[in-house]
């Protein structure tokens, strides 16, 4: 690992202020779970590590008078797993408490895995499922970015040096009945090879949002819309979990073809499969 000099700002500005001194040989350093891998196998050699540890004001959770569930960037997994939250919150305590190990859970925040921007991580998937937006403090302010604008096409985000992605903000309760997480992890690593967000709010037994996202098998998560068409002010029960899991798999990877290569093949069952699980979850929880 090369040398580096390890910063310990207390304010999110003091954190813009050094990444923009040091640009571009900086890094933001949360709970380090991703950065130092790369670090270690020389994929990344900063000069400069801009430490969060001691930046309060980037962690925690609270509620925007919009209604809207503010998570800061640096809250660690272990933290929002023992959160008891309220409405289909409670699945982000949910997904947070069940990814990797204790350790990683310990150490590893939201943001961070948000501006890993891997697209096994669950954070990215969760957040482009339900439409969450991401606050970004710079020299120039703070910014608002939508998922499909935070998540590139081809991987990565579209952080720029001396961005800080200072919190996530989930959509209010109201905005869903239920969302359901759902993935299949590798052996190995805990990380997903398929998964699937569905975000559904019902009123009076009518489908009044709907929205499937799948995830780790794009580059960046995949908000299905043809495969779900059609569905919005049906009545639940006409949600076909086999036939919208099949066409969720075509939407994501294309059309099967009998050239498919192996892989391919396995990933469409995956998708299938971690879909359907998602989509019979979600209709069978009792709604008032
Ligand atoms: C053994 C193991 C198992 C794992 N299993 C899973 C799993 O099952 N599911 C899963 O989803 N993930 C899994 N992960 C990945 C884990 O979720 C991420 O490594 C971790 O959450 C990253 O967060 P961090 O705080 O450690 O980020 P860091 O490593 O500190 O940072 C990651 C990157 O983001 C940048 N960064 C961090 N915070 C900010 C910020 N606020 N603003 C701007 N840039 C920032 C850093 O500069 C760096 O480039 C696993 C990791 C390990 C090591």
């Amino acid at each position: 690992m090369r040398a580096f000099t390890y910063l310990t700002p207390s304010a999110p500005t003091e954190v813009v202020e050094m990444l923009d001194a040091h640009a571009p040989d900086a890094r933001v350093i949360a709970g380090g779970q991703n950065l130092l891998l790369g670090m270690k196998d020389r994929s990344d050699s900063p000069a400069f590590l801009v430490s969060l540890g001691g930046v309060s004001e980037l962690e925690g959770v609270r509620a925007a008078d919009s209604g809207e569930l503010v998570i800061g960037a640096a809250t660690t997994y272990a933290t929002l797993a023992r959160m008891e939250f309220t409405g289909w919150h409670a699945e982000i305590a949910s997904v947070c408490g069940n990814l990797a190990d204790r350790p990683v859970r310990t150490m590893g925040t939201i943001g961070g895995a948000a501006c890993a921007a891997d697209p096994r991580y669950d954070i990215p998937a969760l957040v482009t499922g339900v439409g969450a937006s991401l606050e970004v403090l710079s020299a120039q302010g703070v910014r608002t970015i939508e998922p499909s604008d935070f998540f590139l096409e081809g991987g990565g985000t579209s952080l720029q040096p001396g961005d800080l992605l200072t919190a996530v903000r989930f959509p209010a309760t109201e905005a869903f009945t239920t969302v359901v997480f759902e993935k299949f992890r590798q052996r190995v690593f805990d990380a997903a090879l398929a998964s699937t967000v569905l975000a559904l709010r019902v009123g009076d037994g009518v489908i009044e949002d709907l929205r499937l996202t799948v995830g780790a098998t794009t580059p960046r998560p995949t908000v299905c819309v043809t495969s779900t068409a059609g569905l919005i002010g049906q009545p639940v029960d006409a949600i076909e979990p086999v036939l919208v899991a099949d066409a969720a798999a075509i939407e994501v990877l294309g059309p099967e073809t009998s050239n498919d290569p192996p892989h391919l093949r396995y990933q469409r069952e995956l998708i299938k499969s971690v879909t359907r699980r998602a989509l019979i979850r979600a209709t069978a929880i009792p709604r008032s």
